[in-house]
Formats: C-alpha cells, sequence, structure tokens
C-alpha cells in the first residue's frame, strides 16, 4: 500500500502549467493522499546537478512519478534507465515512472491524443496534415502512423520535416512525406487533407491572434481540424476553420487524456477523467506552479 502520492512535473520556467490542478484532482477524486509539485529546472548543462537530484527522489521512491515539459523532454533521456517503445520512437519522454529498479521513461502525448481523437468526427485513416515537428508534432505523426494515415509534415525549417520523416518513417511502409511551412506547399497537398493538426505553439495565449494557417490558402471541404494548443479554449486557428464550415477541436482534450494515461502509470487505478476535465475546465490561467 503506497502511503501517499508525491507526484510532479519538472520543465522550465513552469509558469502556466495546467498539470497541477489535473493531478491534484484525480488524486482527490480518489480519496488519494498526495500532492503534485512542480520542480523548475533550468535548460541542461546548467541544470544537470538539480535534474540528477529530482531523478534520485524517484529512485528512492520519495516521489512516485514525474511529468516532465519543455526543455527537458529529450536531454532527460541519457538520465534513465530504459523508455518504453512509444518513448523510444518519438524521442521524447513527458512521463516518468519506476518500473522495480528501473527508471523508465515514456510518452503519453501520442496515446492521449489518439484517444482524444476518437471523441471526435475525424475519419478513421485518411491524409493528414501536420504543422510543425517538434517533440508533440513527433508524437502525433507516430500515433498517426500507427493508425495506417499518411502523413505531411510541414515545418517552417524543412530539414527538421525532414528529420521527423526519417526517423519515423517505417522502412517497408514510408507514409510521412516532409514539406515546407509555406502558402504554396500547402495548396499542392490541401485537397486531399482529412486531417489538419496544429502542433506549433502559434496561437497560445498570450498569442492568440497568431494563426500557423498561412494567409491565402484555403481550407479543404472536409477534414477536422485539432489544434493541440489548449490555451485559450478556442484559438485563432479553430475558430477561423470553424467560420469555413469545418469541425475543429483544441487541445484540452488531449491534455486530460496524456495526464490520466501517466496518472494511471504511477498509481495503477483508473484516472477520474470527468474529474481532471472539469478541473482543466475550471482553470482560468492563474498561476499554479510557484
Ligand atoms: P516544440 O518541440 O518546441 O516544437 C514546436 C514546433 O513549432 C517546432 O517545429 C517549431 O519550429 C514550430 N514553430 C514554433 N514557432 C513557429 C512559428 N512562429 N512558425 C512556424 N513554426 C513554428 O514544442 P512541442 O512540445 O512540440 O509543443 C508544440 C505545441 O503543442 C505547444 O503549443 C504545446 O503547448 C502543445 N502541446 C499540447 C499538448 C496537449 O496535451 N494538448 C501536448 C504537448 C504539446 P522551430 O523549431 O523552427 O521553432
Amino acid at each position: 500500500m503506497v502511503e501517499a502520492y508525491r507526484l510532479g512535473l519538472t520543465g522550465w520556467p513552469l509558469k502556466h502549467s495546467l498539470s497541477p490542478a489535473l493531478h491534484q484532482a484525480a488524486l482527490a477524486s480518489l480519496g488519494l493522499e498526495g500532492d503534485y509539485r512542480c520542480f523548475p529546472i533550468e535548460p541542461l548543462p546548467e541544470g544537470v546537478e538539480p535534474m540528477r537530484d529530482l531523478l534520485g527522489r524517484m529512485r528512492t521512491g520519495e516521489l512516485k512519478g514525474l511529468n516532465v515539459t519543455v526543455p527537458h523532454k529529450e536531454s532527460v533521456i541519457n538520465y534513465l534507465d530504459r523508455l518504453t517503445a512509444a518513448a523510444e520512437r518519438i524521442g521524447a519522454v513527458n512521463t516518468i515512472f519506476m518500473d522495480g529498479h528501473n527508471l523508465v521513461g515514456d510518452n503519453t502525448d501520442r496515446d492521449g491524443f489518439l484517444a482524444d481523437l476518437d471523441f471526435t468526427r475525424a475519419p478513421a485513416i485518411g491524409h493528414a496534415l501536420v504543422l510543425g515537428a517538434g517533440g508533440a508534432a513527433r508524437a502525433v505523426v507516430d500515433g498517426l502512423c500507427g493508425r495506417g494515415w499518411k502523413v505531411w509534415v510541414a515545418a517552417r525549417r524543412f530539414r527538421q520535416a525532414q528529420e521527423v520523416a526519417e526517423s519515423l518513417n517505417r522502412p517497408r511502409k514510408p507514409a510521412i512525406i516532409p514539406l515546407k511551412l509555406e502558402p504554396r506547399t500547402l495548396t499542392e497537398v490541401i485537397e486531399k487533407v482529412k486531417l489538419i493538426v496544429n502542433a506549433t505553439p502559434l496561437g497560445m495565449k498570450p498569442h492568440s491572434d497568431t494563426t500557423p494557417w498561412p494567409e491565402g490558402v484555403g481550407f479543404p471541404e472536409q477534414a477536422l481540424v485539432y489544434d493541440l494548443v489548449y490555451m485559450p479554449q478556442e484559438t485563432r486557428l479553430t475558430r477561423e476553420a470553424r467560420v469555413a464550415g469545418l469541425p475543429a477541436v483544441t487541445g484540452m482534450g488531449m491534455l486530460v487524456e496524456q495526464a490520466a494515461l501517466a496518472f494511471e502509470r504511477w498509481t495503477g487505478y483508473p484516472a477520474p477523467r470527468h474529474a481532471m476535465r472539469l478541473a482543466a475546465e475550471r482553470w482560468g490561467g492563474i498561476e499554479t506552479c510557484h
């Protein structure tokens, strides 16, 4: 029997995280003792010693689970004993748990995205366009390819999109095509696209007036627009997509799902998703990491 679930999040600078609200709500809803704290750690190499200390607290059992966010999702890998298959392929970790004596890195963004996609009106398979080629994009692309989607990955730095394709394409079934994120290339593919995913931070508060969608490019006639940005809960991209007659959702559902999957890893209990969702919706953008 675990005495208390001491959980936490590390990243930098960690000012606007919703994770504490989600996990505190989950613990409270199940009547479990514990807490979820923020551990801001500077980018490595400055943060190496604090990172070692924090991971040491997991090894001793003082901490039962850790979430990881930017800028440590990739650099933390060097300090872990092993990765799950998803984290290995994606090359990024957002959840750490202990398995016996091993510190294991997992990536719940991938399955969190897929779980939330299942609540939408997206078709089961087709051509997808993913905007951005960072850690979240890699999780989304890996998840979609695993389900048989063909994916165009569009990035402002073409090389970054190429790297996603090179590392995630399955040799016998290549399904990822890199693109430069610019009007001409998007216009060439757009009519085939049934799912558009924004995996850039464009549109995120306080820059809510920005959008990753290039000016002058029309939306396809039928597609779901999925914006990973979750704050604000309606982004410029989803608003403009709806005006064009398309269904559109933001990333709050994914945020809850990836947190729920992490919570289940740490506690072994089915996550109380409803309570977590309510906590997310109640959250007004107040700073929750101190
Ligand atoms: P990341 O690793 O920093 O990647 C961001 C990507 O967006 C990179 O390809 C970056 O290109 C591109 N980008 C940034 N600014 C751009 C601009 N002005 N124009 C065009 N492209 C731009 O970040 P991430 O971890 O993948 O996160 C991306 C977004 O997803 C964030 O808003 C994050 O909050 C959100 N997210 C949501 C969830 C959820 O649960 N809903 C989970 C994970 C992430 P450069 O490298 O050239 O800058």
